[in-house]
């Protein structure tokens, strides 16, 4: 981590949050039990906030939580988690995807966990705030990919909110904006060819499109767009203290 770089974004008024302190597959939350999950948090989380000061909010590496995650985010003192896409249906195209099948059932507005299933309201204290999706969900590699299925989900999510109050999360990763190295091949993860050609092929094509300049360009226009229906920005901490 480079401290200037967090400096920079809080001077701009963004909120920093914590991704976890390993982004490999392996390490992935819903691969840990309770005690991992609280170890790996406060581990990022000395680590961040060494720079940042105090930090609230969670979302995990490639979205993969299990049962315990709410409870150790309690633990570790995070408010909030935006780690599940409700109603998104990725197929065969991501990692953990029958875990995230689940989604299917998970609440559109933001809501409080039970401590069974993340994906039902329940008693915790934590505030899980949905990555807007209709399907497909509204991130940075559906706007780069095909950036008219990215209009079509903003227009039906823009929609919603403007009947339900309800807020527009929008998932990129900054470093989207960088150019991919050419010849970077991802180690193969899947255990079977059906699956190797799916999760491992396909989506690693499809993962390096519109990188770099492209990318900060379509951001730029989400971004247009949002201000143009009079949408107003908000940092998770700010709507938490409203709503939460
Ligand atoms: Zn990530």
């Amino acid at each position: 981590m480079v401290p200037e770089a967090v400096e920079l974004v809080l001077d701009h008024g963004h909120e920093i949050g914590c991704h976890g302190y390993d982004h490999s597959p392996d390490r992935a939350f819903d691969l840990m039990d309770l005690d991992e999950q609280i170890l790996e948090l406060e581990r990022a989380k000395d680590v961040i906030e060494g720079v940042s000061g105090r930090i609230y909010d969670f979302r995990a590496p490639a979205l993969r939580i299990n049962e315990y995650t709410i409870r150790a985010l309690e633990e570790t003192g995070f408010t909030t988690d935006s780690s599940i896409a409700s109603q998104r249906f990725d197929g065969p195209l991501t990692f953990g995807s029958k875990r995230k099948l689940k989604w299917l059932i998970a609440p559109r507005s933001p809501y409080h966990p039970s401590y069974d299933s993340v994906v039902k309201k329940g008693g915790s204290k934590v505030l899980e705030i949905p990555i807007s999706a209709f399907v497909s969900p509204y991130i940075g590699t559906v706007m780069r990919v095909s950036p008219a299925v990215l209009k079509l989900i903003e227009k039906i999510v823009f929609f919603e909110s403007s009947k339900t109050r309800k807020p527009i999360v929008f998932l990129f990763h900054p470093n989207e904006c960088l150019d991919s190295k050419p010849g970077a091949v991802a180690a193969r993860r899947a255990g079977n060819v059906v699956e190797y050609i799916f999760a491992d092929v396909i989506r690693q094509r499809l993962k390096v499109r519109n990188l770099g300049l492209h990318a900060a360009e379509l951001l730029e226009g989400v971004i247009l767009r949002a201000k143009k229906v009079g949408g107003e920005f908000m940092t998770v901490r700010e709507y938490s203290r409203v709503e939460g």
